[in-house]
């Protein structure tokens, strides 16, 4: 089986491995770089040029990536939860940093949409028509496969779940819009409310944990959370109606009760028009990864 490496470029951790075929066979994890987009192209290139020379095979390479790509996929318009990273010319950065060949392939892909490749062709959406794939993470951002192939949208954004709007006059995003999904939602914006709440420092796995203890002001800002991301699911049955929800990232892997709530929600504000199908992310943490790989594989 052909072998390809992926890259998955996160907002705290950048996730970088090989797939053969169907399967991960070497997976590695390094802290993402804050001190500009730079260090990121150069942590990135390290990373890649390490796993090009234990696997001399690998000649394909796809690299996920936390924001908005333009039309063409060459450069990242921006990245919302990264330091310094806007406009960022990634595929010539990279092809310039690791010397790549004309017969050596590089894409770059949206790290919710790779992810969503991954889940629908190999996971947990694996036979659906249409699925759509949401990750709570530092961000939210979400992929559409309709037909087994990903739907971008006109300009490339389509899937872009955490910028939309869902209370006015609320928490600003990393993209500057007041009341976005993930600036009240995410699990960036779970731990600030349960630390401001507490009136201490709380991690997002430890507003859960308290949360599921009877915690009440833990509570209220996770519930708060699970509602929002289930009355955002709701919301796209109504305008997508696909046949599956996959939800993946950091936050789910909080397990039952996060799945719970949202589902709770979901089924509230799913109004009788159809019910709303949520499953787990089975790929988990590597869904990114793995993603990026057969985005690079199959162009
Ligand atoms: C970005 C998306 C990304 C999501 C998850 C959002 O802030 O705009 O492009 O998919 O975070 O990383």
């Amino acid at each position: 089986a052909p072998l390809s490496i992926g890259v998955d470029v996160g907002g705290t951790k950048i996730a970088c491995g090989v797939l053969r075929g169907e399967e991960l066979i070497e997976r590695q994890v390094q802290p993402t770089p804050e001190t500009g987009w730079e260090a990121v192209l150069d942590a990135v290139a390290a990373q890649v040029r390490a796993l090009q020379a234990a696997h001399p095979g690998a000649q394909s390479i796809g690299v996920g990536v936390p924001g908005p790509l333009n039309a063409e996929r060459t450069r990242v318009k921006f990245a919302p939860n990264i330091y310094g990273f806007t406009d960022v010319p990634l595929i010539d950065g990279l092809r310039e940093r690791l010397h790549l060949t004309a017969a050596q392939t590089l894409v770059l892909e949206n790290d919710a949409k790779a992810a969503a490749l991954a889940e629908a062709h190999l996971g947990a959406a694996r036979g659906s028509e249409s699925s759509i794939y949401v990750t709570v993470s530092t961000g939210i951002g979400a992929g559409l496969v309709l037909h087994g192939r990903l739907w971008r949208g006109r300009h490339g954004v389509a899937g872009e779940l955490g910028h939309v709007t869902v209370q006015p006059g609320g928490p600003v995003s990393g993209a500057g819009l007041d009341g976005a999904l993930e600036a009240v939602a995410s699990g960036t914006a779970i731990a600030r409310d349960a630390s401001y709440a507490l009136n201490r420092e709380v991690s997002t796995a430890e507003a859960f944990a308290l949360a599921e203890q009877g915690h009440p002001a833990a509570r209220r800002v996770v519930t708060q959370a699970m509602r929002h991301i289930g009355i955002a699911l709701a919301d796209l049955q109504k305008v997508i109606d696909p046949e599956v929800f996959v939800i993946g990232g950091g936050v789910s892997a909080v397990g039952d009760y996060f799945f719970q709530g949202v589902q709770q929600a979901a089924d509230e504000y799913a109004g009788g028009f159809a019910p709303v199908t949520i499953r787990r992310a089975q790929l988990g943490q590597s869904a990114g990864v793995v993603g990026a790989a057969l985005s690079a594989l199959h162009g």
